[in-house]
């Protein structure tokens, strides 16, 4: 059986792609509907992409977007995104990553996923260009819904699928932003906070329920009494 089925956030948690998102949706925005620059002052913090289109089109286009036009877009963004992140010069992986997921993928009874606002095809270019795609075999995506929360629950189905998932199984969900806290406790999973997204520990500590608050994953001891 599974012991435990372990999510992770990607931008900011896993990695940063700094502005490789935002470059490919301006290129893809203004190839579609002539306008540049349309990401303004948005903060992407913790939000899906499909919620980020929807703000864009309402604050720059005054409308919503029909399916095709959603489509065209995404698409689109995804070509542009494939472009730039290889050589995007601004990529990292957050401190400690690589020997955390090695660690947890090489421990029996421990299952890895993904939780990401990212559509599927982004989420797997950073994965890949960050050379940790295969430590994670299934998860939850922006392409499958704009709420976050649900995206949890679909991810957790998806490990249902392929894992021995039982209601004995122990689920954590990591993430930089409180929107991965409110996610996991909503599917009755704990939360892990980061601060390395921007939020400091502190306000992780003091203004949320994360069930534990880190500076960073570089620290495996941190996480010892968590994963028994
Ligand atoms: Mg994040």
């Amino acid at each position: 059986m599974t012991k435990h089925l372990v999510l992770f956030d990607i931008d900011g948690t896993l990695l940063r792609a700094r502005g490789a998102g935002r470059i490919a949706f301006e290129k893809a925005f203004q190839e579609l509907h002539g306008i540049g620059q349309a990401w303004g002052e948005l903060n992407p913090h913790g939000r899906t992409d499909r919620d980020i289109i929807e703000e864009v089109c309402r604050v720059v286009l005054d409308r919503q977007l029909s399916t095709e036009e959603s489509h065209a877009l995404e698409q689109r963004f995804v070509q542009y995104f494939d472009e730039i992140i290889w050589e995007h010069p601004n990529f990292e992986l957050m401190p400690g990553v690589e020997a955390l997921v090695s660690h947890l993928s090489s421990t029996p009874e421990i299952v890895l996923g993904i939780e990401t606002g990212n559509l599927l095809e982004t989420a797997a270019l950073k994965l890949r260009r960050g050379a940790i795609d295969h430590f994670f075999t299934f998860g939850g995506y922006g392409s499958d819904s704009r709420e976050r929360s649900e995206i949890v629950r679909i991810a957790i189905e998806r490990a249902k699928a392929l894992y021995r998932i039982t209601p004995d199984t122990q689920i954590t969900v990591f993430g930089d932003s409180v929107n991965d806290i409110t996610a996991a406790h909503d599917n009755g999973a704990r939360a892990i906070a980061v601060a390395t997204g921007g939020i400091g520990i502190e306000h992780f500590k003091e203004k949320t329920s994360a069930d534990l608050a880190l500076v960073d994953l570089s620290n495996l001891e941190d996480l010892a009494t968590f994963f028994q």
